[in-house]
């Protein structure tokens, strides 16, 4: 089932949690990997379904792990969240339920923030670890009593990996939890698979899909986008998804690639050479 690339890409994404580390350290590779990119001219783009951190602070995180990344090659639900909001709903007042981060970048993006269900226009579901039953029920009291207010959320994740095997409830069990009392579907999301995320991550680059590589820890997420894309895709199994969850899967949904640790990404340069 492992199978590494035979050839060298013109660009790499990669996913952040379960790919370049876990927890607060880089995952083994990793460093060598960047390096051998580098010293190719390759693009490289990370992107993340994590809203907990703004792009500044990914920086700040991979630098202190060693890893120096410029923050505009850092994209991930902050932006494309505040970026969907702006295009297509200027000027609404958001219910977010959401950490700092995010909130920070809709206010500086002129939302106004509200916690009264009677005027909240969106509620915005994201990765929150101060959610409690207060929050769910303005949000149920926006959508439900008021009728007013309609559901997106920043990512499907249903938890974020972390070291040891554990993991975090992430987005999705917000969403379901407001889902499961309003009897609302949420309309939008922003994260990966959505193509929105490439469109962040990828803004400004001329790129063919063709020659993209995107890396990442989850089927349902950073490998369908890949898929979605037309672009090849290697399942690094570093964080959510087994080799058990690719069997399961019908061959056109599928990664490109499975490796064990990123740095097999490294083209083997002879059949049956070492990566
Ligand atoms: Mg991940």
């Amino acid at each position: 089932m492992l199978r590494s690339p035979l050839q060298w890409y013109d660009a790499y994404l990669f996913d952040l949690d379960g790919t370049i580390f876990l927890g607060d350290e880089l995952l083994p590779g990793v460093e060598r990997l960047m390096a051998e990119l580098r010293a190719r001219g390759r693009t490289v783009k990370f992107l993340s379904n994590n809203a907990t951190k703004d792009p500044a602070q990914y920086r700040e995180k991979l630098a202190g792990m060693g890893l120096e990344v410029p923050v505009e090659d850092i994209a991930n639900t902050v932006v494309t969240t505040t970026q969907w909001l702006v295009a297509h709903h200027p000027g609404a007042s958001l219910f977010v339920i959401g950490e700092e981060p995010l909130q920070r970048a809709l206010r500086e993006a002129r939302f106004r923030l509200t916690e009264d269900p009677a005027e909240v226009d969106i509620v915005v579901a994201s990765y929150d670890r101060a959610f409690d039953y207060r929050k769910l029920q303005i949000a149920f009291d926006a959508i439900w009593f008021h009728k007013r207010a309609f559901l997106i959320e920043t990512n499907p994740d249903r938890y974020c990996p972390f070291p040891g095997g554990r993991g975090e409830p992430d987005c999705a069990a917000i969403t379901a939890a407001i889902e499961a009392c309003t009897g609302v579907k949420c309309q939008v999301s922003l994260g990966k698979p959505s193509p929105l995320m490439l469109e962040a991550a990828l803004g400004g680059h001329d790129l063919d899909p063709g020659r993209c590589l995107m890396v990442g820890d989850r089927l349902m997420t950073d490998i369908q986008m890949a898929i979605d894309a037309g672009m090849a895709s290697a399942l690094v199994l570093t964080g959510e998804s087994t080799v058990d969850d690719v069997l399961a899967r019908e061959e056109r949904s599928r990664p490109t690639y499975v490796v064990e640790r990123i740095d097999h990404l490294l083209p083997t340069l002879a059949p049956g050479g070492g990566a």
